[in-house]
């Protein structure tokens, strides 16, 4: 699927468009990028049988551009519009408060390209007697640039995901093994580059098929044993080829991470063993390597699943044989947040029920926003009546699954809740969360948080912290503060599971664990292809060492109307 690396083009033709001051053609763009990036379907397929324009916002004009670059693997317009304006558009765009037109400003006065040129900019003054910018701005572009850095070459694990495993797929054939290591395979919440490891007795003919691939845009190195490319949309992805009885050693060290392999290997000096790529070995013998499990077993140790291998207490509980037993995909019977076309959803309460049951769910709760939030058409209590009355009809129609009708409520600054008591006896669950006021203190903002979690209404806290990834920095709480609170009150934290929310993030899920605070996974889904995006909360919720029974998505429909309250 090529989705990810044609909503890439759009948007930069997007930017760069944005720049010149050309009207309304940027928002077609970004809108078209936005459609192609959460299709459930592959726009190559749709490319072939000539339906690119049934995809929403895309016209004959933007369909051509797709067309061209699906099948000669570039965009003419961008590459002239590139060459107008010279600018790292990705890196500058991803410092706050810098958009195209901005970017093009600081281009035109001070031939800015590069992060490098703005940081030397702003640290000479110069950026702030740029009219509309001043000393403030200067400032802040100062204090987002180290955060700009850190966001830049990496890729958010959802998109990420898809794309590698058609690689895998692609492989196959040609492969007698073949595995995804590194950390996509411990489904980090963002990948620096994709490492795929290969048992194959051709591997000239398996990397041949490898970097002939349509999706390649540059051979960056072609071997026998190794071989790396840049994908169209920047990822590089190294393909290694390794010998069968290497293969499981191989898959340990370049998963990773890094400080987990220092701790196993130390594990193996106290044995006097010594472990790297090519096996576990004693001496000149060699003990294990064929597969991860052995070389594992051979240590003393349990398996241990990627999602764990961060250094946070996985060997020991290894060696004790008191890993946990982490929640899976299978486990999972529903979704707890959605949006629907009363809102700012793209899609019915209907659509978004056939989609759920499409998925095999038992449950789902609409969770449309209410109260004042403008841009995203809150709901009032005379429009959730009439909802109810849409959902009790759907009901009908799908007995198969049980929607809880819901909604998403806005946390005000001082911790209220922007809806009347009313509204919140109408549903049968409440989701509370901060959408406005992201810049508080520490102490306000998590005494804001805590009286809304101290809500006698409240069931979940939706995406806690409010960071947007590689976008926005969380807000500043005192998670174990807030955890405390949660659990006092039974409030239930959301894993946000939308590609760049993931929210609770990995750590704060595991305390909450710990703390034996309840969690839930909802997909934030504003069109229906976004339901799929569960199994990155779930991810999340195995990185921070959840079990099924700490994931409230697993319970039964029972279970959650007793919890609710309903
Ligand atoms: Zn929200």
């Amino acid at each position: 699927m090529r989705n990810r690396e044609v909503a890439a083009v759009l948007y930069e033709i997007a930017d760069l468009l944005e720049m010149r001051e050309v009207d309304f053609k940027p928002r077609a763009y970004r809108t078209a990028a936005q459609n192609i990036e959460s299709l459930g379907t592959d726009v190559e397929e749709l490319h072939q049988q000539g339906k690119l324009e049934d995809i929403p916002g895309v016209g004959k004009g933007i369909a051509k551009k797709i067309a061209e670059f699906l099948e000669t693997g570039r965009v003419k317009k961008l590459e002239d519009l590139k060459r107008d304006m010279p600018v790292d558009l990705p890196g500058l765009s991803a410092v706050e408060g810098l958009g195209p037109k901005r970017i093009e400003k600081l281009y035109r006065e001070l031939g800015i390209t590069t992060l490098d040129d703005l940081e030397e900019a702003a640290r000479r003054g110069a950026i702030q007697d740029i009219e509309g910018f001043g000393e403030n701005t200067q400032q802040a572009i100062l204090e987002n640039l180290a955060f700009a850095r850190r966001s830049r070459d990496r890729y958010l694990l959802g998109y990420v995901q898809p794309e590698a495993q058609e690689i895998v797929e692609a492989l196959k054939p040609h492969v007698e093994a073949i595995e995804v290591a590194g950390s996509l395979r411990r489904k980090k919440e963002t990948i620096g580059d994709v490492d795929i490891l290969v048992v194959a007795s051709e591997p000239a003919r398996a990397m041949e098929a490898f970097t002939g691939m349509d999706r390649v845009e540059k051979v960056l190195m072609q071997g026998d044993t190794k071989s790396s490319v840049r994908l169209y949309g920047g990822i590089q992805v190294d393909v290694r080829a390794v010998d069968r009885d290497s293969f499981g050693s191989a898959l340990q060290y370049f998963t990773g991470s890094k400080e987990h392999n220092i701790e196993v290997r130390k594990i193996a000096l106290r044995h006097d063993y010594k472990l790297n790529e090519y096996g576990l070995f004693h001496g000149e013998q060699k003990l294990a390597g064929t597969t991860e499990e052995e070389v594992y077993e051979a240590l003393g140790m349990q398996w241990i699943p990627p999602e764990l291998r961060e250094n946070r207490g996985e060997v020991q509980a290894a060696l004790d044989g008191a890993l946990p037993d982490l929640v899976q995909d299978e486990d999972v019977r529903g979704d707890l947040q959605m949006h629907t076309t009363w809102s700012d959803g793209n899609h019915s309460v209907a659509e978004m029920v056939e989609e759920a049951v499409a998925l095999g769910h038992e449950f789902i709760a609409i969770t449309d926003h209410v109260g004042s939030l403008k841009v995203a058409g809150g709901l009032d209590q005379k429009d959730l009546e009439e909802q109810g009355e849409e959902i009790a009809a759907v009901r009908e129609e799908h007995p198969e699954i049980h929607i809880f009708h819901g909604l998403e409520a806005n946390v005000m600054k001082d911790g209220s809740l922007d809806v009347g008591e009313g509204v919140l006896d109408m549903v049968d669950v409440v989701l509370a969360s901060v959408h406005s006021a992201f810049r508080m203190d520490q102490k306000s903002m998590t005494e804001r948080v805590i009286r809304a979690i101290e809500h006698p209404r409240v069931n979940i806290l939706a995406h806690p912290t409010c960071r947007i990834i590689q976008k926005r920095e969380p807000i500043q709480l005192d998670v174990e503060r807030v955890l405390e609170a949660s659990r006092e009150n039974q409030v239930v934290m959301e894993i946000n599971a939308f590609p760049e929310r993931l929210d609770l993030n990995d750590v704060h899920v595991k305390m909450a664990v710990e703390r034996g605070v309840k969690l839930s996974i909802g997909t934030d889904a504003h069109r229906r292809d976004h339901l799929r995006y569960y199994r990155l909360g779930i991810a999340v919720a195995r990185r921070g060492w959840a079990e099924a029974d700490d994931v409230i998505n697993t319970y039964s429909v029972q279970q959650l109307q007793k919890l609710f309250g309903a």
